[in-house]
C-alpha cells in the first residue's frame, strides 16, 4: 500500500510541476504577445504620475498598412476627471484604450500622461499606472484568488476579499466548493462573461491605480449587477482620471466629457447636455438607445 502510495504522490508532484510549468509559459506568451508590438527605450524612465492627466495629441494609427484606423483624434482628459467614448462598433473605441495601455504605439502625433510620452517611460511603470478593465477579460490558469490578487500581488487576503465584494463576485465563489482556491481558466472552471469582467474589476479595484479605463466594463453583465457595480465604478472614478467606453448610454451621462467616434474620427465631443442640445449624432443614439431600452422593458419581466 504504501509502495504504491509514494510512486503516485510523487507523480502528482510531477504532474502539478509540470501543469504549473504550462500555466507559466501561456503568462509568458501572453507578455510576449504585446511585448513583440513595443519595447522600452534603452533610455526609458520610470512614468512620474502627479495627477494623472491624458492626452491624446492628433493621434493617427494603423494596425496594418493601407487602413488607417484613427485620424487627427485630438483630446485631454484633465486629472481626474472622466472623459466617455461612445461610437458604433467598429469606430476605434477599444483602439484607444488599447493604445494608452501602449499594446501598440501610436503611427503618428503622441500620447502623454502628465506630459510624459508613453514611448519614453519603461512599460512596467506605464501599466502600474493604469487599470483596465477590458471587453474580453483572459484569465490565468490559476486560482481565482491568484487572478484577483495579481492587481496587487502583496495584498492581504483580507482586502482580496472586500475587492471581490465589491465587484459583487464574492458570493459566487464562496460557493464554490473549493473557494477562492478554484482553479480558473482555460484548463479550469469556465467562467461566463460576466464572471469574468467581475474579476477583472475586482483585480482593478484592489489595484487602485490612478488611470482607469473602462471598454465597456459592464457590458457582459445583467442589469442588477451592473446596477450594483457601477456604483463601485464610479466611486472609484470620482477621484481618478477615467477614459469610459460605452454602449450604454445611460453609464455616460455623468461624464465631465463625451467623445463621439466616428470611423476613427472626433466628430461631436462634450457633456451629454451639450451634446443633446447640439441634437446630431450623440443624440441621435441617445433617442435610438432609449426607445430600444424602453421596447425591452416592456418585454422584460
Ligand atoms: P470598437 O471598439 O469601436 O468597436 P475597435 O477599436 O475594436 O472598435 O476597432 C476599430 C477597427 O480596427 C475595426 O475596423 C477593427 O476591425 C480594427 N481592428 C481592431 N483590432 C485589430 C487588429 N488587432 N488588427 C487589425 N485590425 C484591427
Ligand atoms: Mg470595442
Amino acid at each position: 500500500m504504501i509502495q504504491l502510495y509514494i510512486p503516485l504522490n510523487f507523480l502528482g508532484v510531477i504532474y502539478r510541476e509540470i501543469k504549473q510549468s504550462l500555466a507559466d509559459m501561456d503568462r509568458m506568451f501572453l507578455l510576449l504577445e504585446t511585448e513583440r508590438e513595443v519595447a522600452d527605450r534603452p533610455e526609458a524612465q520610470p512614468l512620474h504620475v502627479r495627477g494623472g492627466a491624458v492626452r491624446f495629441s492628433h493621434v493617427e494609427f494603423s494596425y496594418e498598412a493601407n487602413r488607417q484606423i484613427l485620424f487627427d483624434v485630438d483630446f485631454a482628459v484633465p486629472a481626474g476627471t472622466t472623459t466617455a467614448v461612445v461610437g458604433h462598433s467598429g469606430s476605434g473605441k477599444s483602439t484607444l484604450a488599447r493604445l494608452l495601455f501602449r499594446f501598440y504605439d501610436v503611427s503618428g502625433g503622441a500620447i502623454l500622461i502628465d506630459g510624459q510620452d508613453l514611448r519614453d517611460v519603461t512599460q512596467a511603470s506605464l501599466r502600474g499606472a493604469i487599470g483596465i478593465v477590458p471587453q474580453d477579460t483572459v484569465l490565468f490558469n490559476d486560482s481565482i484568488y491568484y487572478n484577483i490578487a495579481y492587481g496587487r500581488p502583496e495584498a492581504s487576503r483580507e482586502e482580496v476579499i472586500a475587492a471581490a465584494k465589491a465587484a459583487q463576485i464574492h458570493q459566487f465563489v464562496s460557493e464554490l466548493p473549493e473557494g477562492y482556491d478554484t482553479p480558473v481558466g482555460e484548463r479550469g472552471l469556465k467562467l461566463s462573461g460576466g464572471e469574468k469582467q467581475r474579476v477583472a474589476i475586482a483585480r482593478t479595484l484592489l489595484k487602485n491605480p490612478p488611470i482607469l479605463i473602462f471598454d465597456e466594463a459592464t457590458s457582459a453583465l445583467d442589469s442588477r449587477t451592473e446596477q450594483a457595480i457601477q456604483a463601485e465604478l464610479m466611486r472609484l472614478a470620482e477621484t481618478r482620471t477615467t477614459l469610459v467606453i460605452a454602449h450604454r448610454l445611460s453609464t455616460v451621462v455623468q461624464a465631465d466629457q463625451i467623445l463621439v467616434l466616428d470611423h476613427g474620427r472626433i466628430v461631436e465631443r462634450g457633456t451629454h447636455e451639450a451634446l443633446m442640445r447640439l441634437d446630431g449624432k450623440y443624440a441621435e443614439m441617445w433617442r435610438i438607445q432609449a426607445r430600444d431600452a424602453s421596447a425591452a422593458t416592456v418585454g422584460a419581466d
